[in-house]
């Protein structure tokens, strides 16, 4: 493949023609009609009460290590703590560069397991928890940062009900409240495209397993319970389970695996943009319309399932600015889009992704790698 140049003079040109922002993608999980607690207000005349002594340094201090839940309950006590809970260091930029992240944790009852720390902590590190790649969800359960394919397939990102992980592990409703509970949100779930009215209660598997063998003392405590207990809840469990593990599906790996793509993943999992520390610029995601393009040949095209499935886990990667251009000179796809765009020479913006890729696809004259293909 021939290099490609890329310098300041083609750049955004180059940014502009290959990469798009994939919406479906960024609400593939959670997504909330209104997006931030937030609603206008007139200037505060309320004082802080016995809070007024504390310096800011160490009112942002008791911000930075309070939970979610406690910080947002400040918020509400008047106008004065709210302006000065949004004006703290890091929650400041947690609602300026994710402001529905605060929200989606408060609605799904989880905010009083992380503080304010933890979640500006993942939203200024970029890397899928999983395989390391650019990750643009956040696992609400374990508040980690995973990629598309991650959520779509990694065992540990399914959930399991919290009704299932009391029978599995024998714990209590009240022992269930020390780790975090997502109390699902109804809503359209566009990795769907359906509305999802029924909620329902999820919880880590790791984390219920790690409570199973706190509660019982250690691993031979929970393996006394799994023999042990003849619960109708616990016959019903392992009825499932069994269900469950019989090979119906793979995923990537090569591993059987039956919840893959389940709805499940995306009711506790939310678009989650990653904060750029060096130069604090917000990153939503963008993905490859080269890759995009890839994927729309298939009708053209006698693609195997295996080759299928490769070409749609390159399709759903998501990148930041820097990295779709490190991705740019090894795809080929999007080297053969800008080759053959008239934007190459005139060095002006005309693509925005899937309707303007239609009418290029029409009007294209097809690089000589494309000549084969039929019906194009
Ligand atoms: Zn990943
Ligand atoms: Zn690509």
């Amino acid at each position: 493949m021939p290099e490609i140049h890329i310098d300041t003079t083609n750049k955004s040109a180059v940014l502009d023609l290959i990469s798009y922002q994939p919406h479906d993608q960024y609400r593939a999980g959670i997504t909330l009609s209104k997006p931030s607690l937030d609603a206008e207000f007139e200037p505060p005349t309320a004082s802080l009460g016995n809070l007024k002594v504390l310096p800011v340094e160490i009112f942002d201090w008791v911000i930075k290590y309070a939970t979610m839940h406690a910080a947002s309950s400040l918020r509400t006590v008047n106008r004065q703590t709210r302006l000065l809970v949004d004006a703290s260091l890091p929650y400041k930029h947690i609602i300026s560069s994710a402001p529905h992240i605060g929200a989606t944790l408060v609605r799904t009852g989880v905010a009083p397991h992380f503080t304010v720390e933890e979640v500006f902590w993942i939203l200024t590190h970029p890397a899928c928890r999983v395989c390391g790649n650019f990750g643009m969800y956040l696992w609400i359960l374990d508040l980690e940062r995973c990629c598309f394919t991650c959520l779509k397939e990694d065992p540990n990102l399914m959930p399991m009900t919290e009704k299932d992980a009391r029978a599995a592990f024998g714990l209590t409703a009240g022992q269930m409240s020390q780790i975090p509970v997502v109390v699902s949100l109804p809503g359209k779930y566009k990795a769907f495209g359906v509305m999802r009215r029924r909620t329902g209660k999820f919880v880590s598997r790791v984390r219920a397993r790690q409570l199973g063998l706190a509660i019982h003392g250690d691993e031979d405590g929970l393996s006394n319970y799994f023999t042990s207990s003849n619960s109708k809840a616990k016959a019903a469990y392992d009825k499932k389970a069994v269900q469950r593990s019989k090979p119906m599906a793979y995923d990537s790996h090569g591993r059987v695996n039956n919840t893959l793509n389940s709805v499940e993943r995306y009711l506790v999992s939310v678009h989650l943009p990653y904060l750029d520390l060096k130069t604090y610029t917000t990153k939503m995601g963008l993905a490859c319309s080269g890759c995009q393009f890839a994927v729309n040949r298939r009708s053209a095209l006698s693609f195997t399932s295996v080759e299928m499935e490769a070409l749609m886990r390159c399709r759903d990667c998501a990148y930041t600015e820097a990295g779709i251009i490190d991705h740019f000179k090894e795809c080929a796809d999007a080297q053969a889009l800008w080759n053959a765009s008239p934007c190459k020479d005139e060095l002006e913006v005309c693509w925005e992704g899937q309707k303007v890729m239609d009418n290029f696809l029409k009007n294209i004259r097809w690089p000589s790698c494309y000549t084969l293909t039929k019906g194009m």
